[in-house]
């Protein structure tokens, strides 16, 4: 797999690297790694592409060259999910139902946007005693470095390039090492659809000297969006300092789920575990902590689990399999390290905690079973850090305020969701959680044109709707006095 740079496939000196299939753990590509040279090839060409016939097309234009991306993806449906599924293991009807459609969406959303966005404008008194008009005028920050995770591998990166080029932006790429596929699929479906050559790069490779480190720390880069873990965003950010360019961060999470007696308990269940489960609980907003008033605690484990223990692990390609690997070994390794701490630190093991038995054709994968704990104090390990696997504790709370306290005693804010079919509680505490995005009996529910990102150290800024356009474009304020 070649990077993709100035409308054009380009390959690079570094040898290639393995794209390794997650449900079997064979290879299924092999991807090239970008040196510092051919980072600065892609950024010239998107600079270049800044000046070039990109930068007289209109909001419309714009819009409708978005659109027809969106139709490419459609178009070629079966290549994208197929690309999503051998790079991730994910249940095809997960990447046929999420991955893909929402990744094709975010373009739509976008030009439906651009078409729509408004500026401030003030008519002012002047001191002479005459008047001024104010207006805002939104121009493309430049070149923009989109640095990608591998969980919604396609979803989360027209997250970042639709709004980027629905600005009027370019842009330059980099994928996970471990999804690199679609990417490179959208570059083809990038070119017929007419976007001009430049505006849309593709580098692909790692993070610390590699592809990652290279561009976030190129100077013809205007601004840096990123998703992935905090520590990686600290690292960014560093290389963001240099020139002082702003940063779009979508970082890790401790998600809470508040589950109150009065729930409506099946929705409850169902809805948590998709929350701690869906994509193998890699999913950035997905549930790890789940505070459940007494009356119902028990109740509430039970339920869970036996939902856990129905989830369908097996065959990607299966539309009957529900719960697919983990992404890598290494990950692999991270979350089983975790349920070794649980069981250290005195966890009791309601379902779960090793690795299932699968078919031989299964067994190379980087599988783990769904897992369930409860009986840990406050600051144990699995309550404080983020496993960002299929996996999550359960605690019994007493009062209101306490599941409260417990829900924001994290250095992480990314999302919550509330169960209750009370309406002023639901209120009260959705405004107590210190999170971006506050579920009311539901999770996962998401308008595109709604505000999407964390608190604390879950992220900075918002991307969606008018929110992504602070990032993408720089607001200049003209001034004419009349
Ligand atoms: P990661 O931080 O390890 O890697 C993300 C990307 O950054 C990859 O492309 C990687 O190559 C690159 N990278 C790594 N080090 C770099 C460096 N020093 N300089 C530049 N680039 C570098 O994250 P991941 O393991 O791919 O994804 C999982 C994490 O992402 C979890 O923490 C999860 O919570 C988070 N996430 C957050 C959101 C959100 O919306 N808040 C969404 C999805 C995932």
């Amino acid at each position: 797999m070649t990077h993709y740079i100035g409308g054009q496939p380009v390959t690079s000196s570094r040898p290639l690297f393995a794209n390794i299939d997650p449900a079997t753990g064979q290879v299924v590509s092999q991807v090239h790694e970008a040196d510092a040279d051919t980072v600065d090839r892609a950024v010239q060409a998107a600079r270049a592409a800044l000046q070039g016939p990109w930068s007289t097309f209109t909001d419309g234009q714009r819009a409708a060259v978005l659109r027809k991306v969106a139709d490419g993806i459609r178009a070629r449906f079966d290549d994208f999910v197929a690309a999503e599924v051998r790079d991730t293991g994910k249940p095809v009807d997960l990447a046929g139902h999420l991955d893909i459609p929402r990744g094709a969406a975010n373009f739509d959303v976008f030009a439906d946007q651009i078409a729509q966005s408004a500026t401030e404008a003030f008519r002012s008194p002047t001191p002479d005693g005459g008047t001024a008009i104010n207006y805002g005028l939104r121009t493309p920050r430049g070149v923009i470095a989109v640095i990608c995770p591998w969980n919604l591998p396609l979803l989360l990166m027209t997250w970042k390039v639709a709004p980027a080029l629905a600005s009027g932006n370019t842009v330059v790429v980099k994928p996970s090492e471990e999804t690199p596929s679609t990417t490179t699929l959208l570059a083809e479906v990038m070119n017929d659809a007419g976007v001009p050559p430049g505006v849309f790069n593709v580098v692909h490779g790692f993070g610390p000297d590699s592809a990652g480190q290279y561009l976030t720390e190129h100077p013809g880069v205007n601004g840096i969006t990123f998703t992935g873990e905090t520590r990686t965003g600290t690292a960014i950010m560093k290389a963001a300092a240099v020139g002082v360019r702003p940063v779009s961060f979508e970082l890790g999470g401790k998600n809470a789920a508040l589950v109150f007696a009065d729930c409506d308990l099946d929705a409850a269940v169902a809805g948590i575990t998709r929350s701690a489960f869906l994509n193998s609980g890699q999913v950035c907003l997905g549930t790890e902590r789940i505070y459940v008033e007494r009356p119902i605690f028990d109740a509430f484990v039970l339920r869970l689990k036996e939902a856990a223990q129905a989830l369908n692990p097996g065959d990607p390609w299966d539309e009957d399999t529900n719960f697919g690997p983990l992404i890598s070994q290494q990950h692999r390794d991270k979350v089983l390290s975790y349920y070794a701490r649980a069981r250290n630190e005195g966890a009791t093991v309601v379902t779960g905690g090793g690795i299932p038995q699968l078919p031989s054709t299964l067994s190379g994968g980087w599988w783990v079973e769904p897992t369930i704990w409860t009986g840990l104090p406050v600051n144990s390990t699995v309550l404080t850090e983020e496993i960002f696997g299929p996996c999550c504790h359960i605690t019994p709370f007493d009062r209101e305020e306490d599941a409260i306290a417990a829900a924001n005693d994290t250095p992480y804010g990314l999302a919550t969701s509330i169960w209750t079919r009370d309406v002023s509680r639901a209120h009260r505490v959705a405004a107590a959680i210190q999170v971006g995005i506050a579920w009311v009996n539901s999770w996962f529910l998401r308008d595109l044109r709604t505000a999407f990102g964390g608190a604390k150290q879950s992220g900075i800024g918002r991307e969606g709707g008018v929110h992504g356009l602070e990032f993408y474009t720089e607001l200049r304020n003209v001034c004419i006095k009349l």
